[in-house]
Formats: structure tokens, sequence, C-alpha cells
């Protein structure tokens, strides 16, 4: 049993009972500020600022290309990583193949993979209600950061209780990143990306803090950009009933991940997207390449004609790249 479970609470209520329970979308709410989470985001921020301004003025260019590609990396850690693999298990991998994505993963630091799996998961079972963690019902702001710097709602904690991580917490993986994540975390995603620079091409320590500052700022709102805009700003062709939208954009800077209307109609599909082998999903790629490897594999998709049924049942009849004109019929 996950270490976060109360016993007592959980003989109290049965999931079944709460399951019968719709969570409310967004009831009126007192919100408890996390002063801890909102001082060290704010710090944060600046130092990123700081580190956009040493970036174009005095940061050497292999500091600043080393960073992009740190980025990238990042990301992809959380997209292939935390998402695709161990949320929603839409592939497998092999040992070497975890191990490259934890420290992907950890170079992102969005709390533990762990943690993350627990929240997510819980977003997709009740998403855009109170009992989704980053419910965008309360629009923008919170859904992107804001949910952050406040206690959670009482519907997560409840809810959250009955998550089934048994997969996460056999997964040594992902256990090993959680119990060394002050050491392991620390070093991939803070130490070594300062070090590197200044050890290899003479770059000064103290610009070399702040673009490390800087990836990991950007890194953060390109994964909160999935949690908000895309879930407000879009289209919907596969399900016009739920609020995830496509939205192009996001899909960009997010490396695939804002064909959201899709991902959340099928969340089990490697591509989380129907277009998945394009430039905009680079995740997507990075999976494939590792399939041809044999380190990934029983990636899962979703049949063409699957996908067209469903669009034609409950799709609003918009172009599915989320762009451009209204698209009527398929
Ligand atoms: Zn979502
Ligand atoms: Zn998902």
């Amino acid at each position: 049993m996950p270490p976060f479970v109360d016993k007592a609470e959980v003989q109290a209520e049965s999931e079944d009972a709460l399951e019968k329970l719709v969570a409310p979308q967004a009831a009126p709410r007192k919100f408890q500020v996390v002063y801890r989470n909102l001082v060290t985001f704010g710090l944060a921020h600046l130092s990123a600022l700081y580190g956009l301004y040493l970036a174009v003025t005095v940061a050497k260019w292999y500091s600043v290309f080393f960073c992009i590609f740190l980025a990238i990396v990042a990301g992809i850690g959380v997209t292939a990583g935390a998402h695709r693999l161990w949320t929603h298990r839409a592939y497998k991998a092999k040992m070497p193949l975890q191990i490259i994505l934890i420290v992907m993963n950890s170079l992102a630091f969005q709390n533990s993979a762990l943690d993350w799996i627990r929240d997510h998961r819980l977003h997709h079972r009740y998403s855009d209600t109170d009992a989704d963690p980053h419910n965008a019902t309360r629009g923008f702001f919170y859904s992107h950061i804001g949910w952050l710097l406040v206690r959670k709602h009482p519907e997560v904690k409840r809810r959250g209780k009955f998550v089934d991580l048994s997969d996460v917490y056999a997964n040594p993986v992902l256990t090993f990143q959680k119990k060394y994540a002050i050491p392991f975390i620390g070093t991939i995603c803070f130490l070594l990306p300062t070090v590197i620079p200044w050890y290899y091409w003479g770059e000064s320590l103290y610009v070399a803090w702040y673009l490390t500052m800087l990836r990991y700022v950007y890194s953060l709102h390109v994964t909160f950009l999935v949690n908000s805009a895309a879930h407000l700003w879009g289209n919907k062709p596969y399900d016009k009933y739920i609020k995830p939208v496509q939205n192009l954009y996001v899909s960009f800077f997010a490396y695939g991940e804002g064909f959201h209307n899709y991902h959340h109609v099928f969340p089990w599909d490697y591509r989380t997207a129907e277009l998945g082998n394009n430039w905009l999903n680079l995740s997507t790629l990075f999976i494939d390449f590792f399939a041809w490897v044999g380190w990934a594999y029983d990636l899962k998709t979703v049949p063409d004609d699957v996908i067209s049924a469903r669009a034609e049942r409950t799709g609003d009849g918009a172009n599915k790249w989320g762009f451009g004109p209204e698209e009527k019929g398929r």
C-alpha cells in the first residue's frame, strides 16, 4: 500500500461509494496559500528572467545551445517517460530505456515521477472537476500554476487515495528516484547543467547557474500549458462534450502533447495524437526510435476506423490539427 494512504480513512470511505458521488466542477472554495511554494516559485521566476537577460547578453553560444538541448531532453523525459510510459502505460520499455527516461525526467524535476503519475492519473479520472489537481474549470491561472501555490482541494486528497499505483510502486526505477530525490534530481537538474558549461567551455559558474534556472522554469511552463491552454483554447474534433482541446501551439512547445482532445479520448495511444509521426510530435519520434532499437515495445495505438467513428459520433467536426478553418466532415 502506498505510504500516503491513511488506512483508517480508507476503511471509513469505500472507493465504490466515492465513485457514485460526482466530484463538483468548481465549487466555491477558500484558497489557502502555501507561502513556501509561492516564495520558491517567485525566486525561480526572477532567476529565470535574469537568466534570459544573461542568455542574450553575455552567455557563450555553447551555453545557450546546451540550455536549449537540455530543455528538449527534459521535456521528453516528462512526455515519453512520466506521461506516456509510466502514467498511461501506452508502451513498454526495457530497463536501459527506463534508466535513460528517469535521468531525462529528473532533468525536468516536476516533483518525483511517482507524484507526477498519481496527479496525472487523477487528472484523467476526474478531468476538470474539483478532484482534478489542476481543474481547468477554475480558469487559466489556476490550471497553469495557481494549483501549485495553494493547498490541494479536499476532493483531490479524498479521491487521490484510491488511485491505483501498484505498478508504480513495483517499479524500482521510479522508487529509486523518489527515495534519492534530493541528491539524484538535484545533481541531474541543477548541479551538472551548471558545472558542465564551466568545466568544458569556460562559462562562468554565475551565468551557467542562471541559465539552468531559465531552462528549469521554461520546462515547467511547457508542461503547465498542457494543463491550462490545452484545456481552454482550441477545437474538439473527437469529443465536444469534454474540456480538453487540440492546440497546435501547445503541441509545438510540448513535443506533441497539445493534441489534447484526442489524448483525453484515447489516453492509451502512445502517440497522444491521431497524427503521430510528424515533426510536431518529437516524443513519438523518440519512442519510435527506441522501438527500432528494440528497447520500446508493445506500442499501443487506436485503429483509424475507431477514431473516425468516435469523431463522427461526438466530435465537433473541426480540423483535427487544432488550427485553421473549421472543416465540416472528415
Ligand atoms: Zn488534460
Ligand atoms: Zn495524460
